[in-house]
C-alpha cells in the first residue's frame, strides 16, 4: 500500500508549482505534506491529542514524533495555565469524549509533574476523576514514574485512590484488574503503602501485599469467593461456578480462564456483563451458541446494546462500537482461529448503538454538505488502535450520523479531484465502510468542496470537511475557497473542519468567526457541530 501510494504522489509532482505550496498570509504555517495551512492555539491541540492519541503513525509522521510534539503541547498549556490543563484532561476523560483514556492518562501524569506547586496538586486531586479503573491507575503510575520522582504527594494520591472507595467498589477494582500493563495493585500498593481506614481495607491490602498464609479472615465473603473459585475441587463443578458468579456478580476477567469454555458460565455472566465487556465479548458469546437468532440471550443483549442511558454511563465511545461492529460482522477473529456466524439482530443493534453512543444532537435544518478526504493518507494508520479501521472508514461513519440526522445534506468524497461516494441516509454502516474502502484514493486538495458547490451554485450553509489537514496540491487555498463561495452566492457558509489525526495543523482560517475545529472522533463533536450550525 505505502509503495503505490508513494508512486501515486510522485505521479502528481511534476505538476507546476500550486499555490497552496506557498504561503498566502505570514500566519500560515508549512504542514507535514509540504502545504500551507494554519496551526492549532495550543488549547485546541491540547483537546485534539486527548481525543485522537497517538497510537501510531500518521502518513506523514511517525508514532515517536508526535508522542513528543504533543507532551510538548502538555507543557506548554501547563505552563500557559496548568488548573485548566487539569481541568480539560479531567473533564474531557469523564465525558467519555475519547476512543481511549491513554493520552488524557498521559497528560496528568505530567501535570503531576509540573513545576508549578498548584498545578501539580490540582493533578493529584483529579486522580480518581481520570483514573476510574484499576487499569488507568496502573498507566498513570508508570507515566507518572517516567516524569517524576516518587514523592510524598504522588504516594498519598495513589494511597487515597484505594482507601477512599467503599468496601465493595475497592473489592470490584482489586479482583477485576488483579494486574494489568505489567503491573499490578500489589505493585502499586508497596509503592504507595497507603494506611487502611478500616477493617475490610486493612484484610485486602494485607491478602494481596503478604505472600503465602496470608490471613483470609475478615476478609469480605467475595473475595473469599474469588479464591474459591481457585479451589482445584472446584475444576469440574459448573455449577457451583455459576453458583459463585451469580452470587458476587463475578465478571469474566475474574475467572480462571478453563471455565471460559463453558455456555453455562457464559450464561451466568451474562446479567451482570459490563458494556465494554459485551462489546468485546459478542464474538465469544456468539461461538458458544449462547446468541442465536432469536434466542432470549440475543433479546437481552440488544436491549443492553441500544440503551442509550447505559452507554452513557459506561461511556461507550462510538469508535469502540464501530471496531465491535467490524469485526463481529466479519466472523472470525482478528488473532487466534475463534470464528462465528454473525447474528443479524446483533449487527442491527450495532448499527444503531454507534449512533446512540454520541452526546445527544437534534436536527439543526441547515443545509450540510459533508465532504470527506479520501487522499492516500486518509487511509494510514488505525484508530484508537482498531485494527484496519484507517481515518478514511473511520470518519464516512461519523459522517453518517449527521447524514442521517439532516434532511438537506450531502455527501461527496475529494482527493486532488471530486471522487464520487455512493452513500445514503439510509445505508448500513457495515456496507459504508465496503463503499468508502473501494474509493480509489489520490493527493489531496482540502479547497475542492467550496470550488465545487460555488461552480454547481449549490446552497450550502454548513460545510464539513473530515481530513487530516494536510492539503497541498490544489491552486486556491481552502479559507480563499470559502470567501469565494460566500461572496458568489451571498450565503454566509460555515466550515467546520474536523480533524483526524494529532497534529497541529489546520485548514481553517483562526481569523474567521464562521471556521470551527471540531476533533473528528470526539463523541461531542456532532453535538459541537450542530450547535456551530445553529448559531
Ligand atoms: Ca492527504
Amino acid at each position: 500500500m505505502g509503495r503505490r501510494l508513494t508512486q501515486l504522489m510522485r505521479a502528481f509532482q511534476p505538476q507546476p508549482v500550486p499555490d497552496q505550496r506557498r504561503a498566502a498570509r505570514s500566519d500560515q504555517v508549512r504542514n507535514s505534506a509540504g502545504g500551507f495551512g494554519f496551526a492549532l492555539q495550543p488549547f485546541q491541540r491540547l483537546e485534539r491529542f486527548l481525543i485522537l492519541g497517538v497510537d501510531g503513525p500518521t502518513y506523514y509522521a511517525s508514532a515517536r514524533q508526535l508522542v513528543l510534539e504533543n507532551a510538548a503541547c502538555v507543557t506548554e498549556c501547563l505552563r500557559l495555565d496548568g488548573p485548566r490543563t487539569v481541568h480539560t484532561i479531567a473533564s474531557l476523560s469523564e465525558a467519555g469524549r475519547a476512543p481511549k483514556n491513554d493520552a488524557a492518562i498521559f497528560a496528568l501524569a505530567l501535570a503531576s509533574a509540573a513545576d508549578c506547586d498548584r498545578t501539580r496538586r490540582t493533578a493529584l486531586n483529579a486522580l480518581p476523576r481520570v483514573c476510574r479503573t484499576g487499569t488507568h491507575l496502573f498507566q498513570f503510575t508508570r507515566d507518572a514514574m517516567n516524569f517524576r520522582r516518587w514523592g510524598r504527594g504522588l504516594r498519598r494520591a495513589v494511597g487515597r485512590w484505594y482507601t477512599e472507595k467503599s468496601t465493595d467498589a475497592l473489592v470490584y477494582q482489586l479482583l477485576k484488574y488483579g494486574q494489568r500493563e505489567g503491573m499490578s495493585h500489589r505493585d502499586v500498593l508497596r509503592l504507595s503503602h497507603p494506611v487502611p481506614r478500616t477493617p475490610a481495607q486493612q484484610a485486602l491490602f494485607a491478602w494481596l501485599t503478604a505472600g503465602e498464609g496470608r490471613p483470609t479472615e475478615a476478609l469480605p465473603e467475595a473475595v473469599r469467593g474469588f479464591e474459591a473459585l481457585r479451589d482445584p475441587a472446584l475444576a469440574n463443578d459448573v455449577k457451583a461456578v455459576v453458583a459463585l458468579i451469580r452470587r458476587h456478580r463475578f465478571t469474566h476477567d475474574m475467572l480462571p480462564t478453563t471455565f471460559k469454555r463453558s455456555p453455562a458460565v457464559w450464561e451466568a455472566l451474562l446479567p451482570e456483563m459490563p458494556l465494554t465487556a459485551l462489546l468485546r465479548g459478542l464474538a465469544q458469546l456468539t461461538s458458544v451458541g449462547l446468541l442465536t437468532s432469536g434466542s432470549a440471550a440475543t433479546k437481552f443483549v440488544c436491549q443492553r446494546l441500544t440503551d442509550a442511558a447505559a452507554l452513557k454511563k459506561a461511556r461507550v465511545h462510538p469508535i469502540a462500537v464501530l471496531s465491535a461492529l467490524r469485526v463481529y460482522g466479519s466472523g472470525h477473529g482478528v488473532r487466534g482461529s475463534l470464528t462465528w456466524t454473525p447474528v443479524p439482530e446483533i449487527r442491527q443493534a450495532l448499527d444503531r448503538a454507534f449512533e446512540l453512543a454520541f452526546h445527544a444532537v437534534e436536527p439543526t435544518g441547515r443545509r450540510h454538505l459533508l465532504a470527506l478526504d479520501v487522499s492516500g493518507s486518509m487511509g494510514c494508520g488505525e484508530i484508537a488502535g482498531a485494527p484496519g479501521l484507517s481515518p478514511a472508514l473511520a470518519s464516512a461513519a461519523m459522517a453518517m450520523v449527521t447524514l442521517r440526522r439532516e434532511a438537506d445534506c450531502r455527501v461527496m468524497g475529494f482527493s486532488h479531484r471530486l471522487v464520487d461516494v455512493d452513500i445514503g441516509p439510509t445505508d448500513g454502516l457495515e456496507r459504508v465502510l465496503k463503499t468508502v474502502s473501494g474509493v480509489p484514493m489520490g493527493a489531496t486538495d482540502c479547497a475542492l468542496p467550496m470550488i465545487h458547490a460555488r461552480e454547481q451554485r449549490l446552497p450550502v450553509d454548513v460545510f464539513v470537511i473530515y481530513t487530516d489537514n494536510e492539503t497541498w496540491f490544489g491552486g486556491v487555498h481552502p479559507y480563499k475557497a470559502l470567501q469565494q463561495y460566500r461572496e458568489a452566492t451571498g450565503i454566509p457558509a460555515k466550515l467546520v473542519v474536523a480533524g483526524l489525526t494529532a497534529t497541529q495543523f489546520t485548514i481553517a482560517d483562526p481569523h474567521d468567526a464562521g471556521s470551527l475545529d471540531v476533533v473528528g472522533f470526539d463523541a461531542a463533536a456532532p453535538a459541537i457541530l450542530a450547535d456551530f450550525a445553529r448559531a
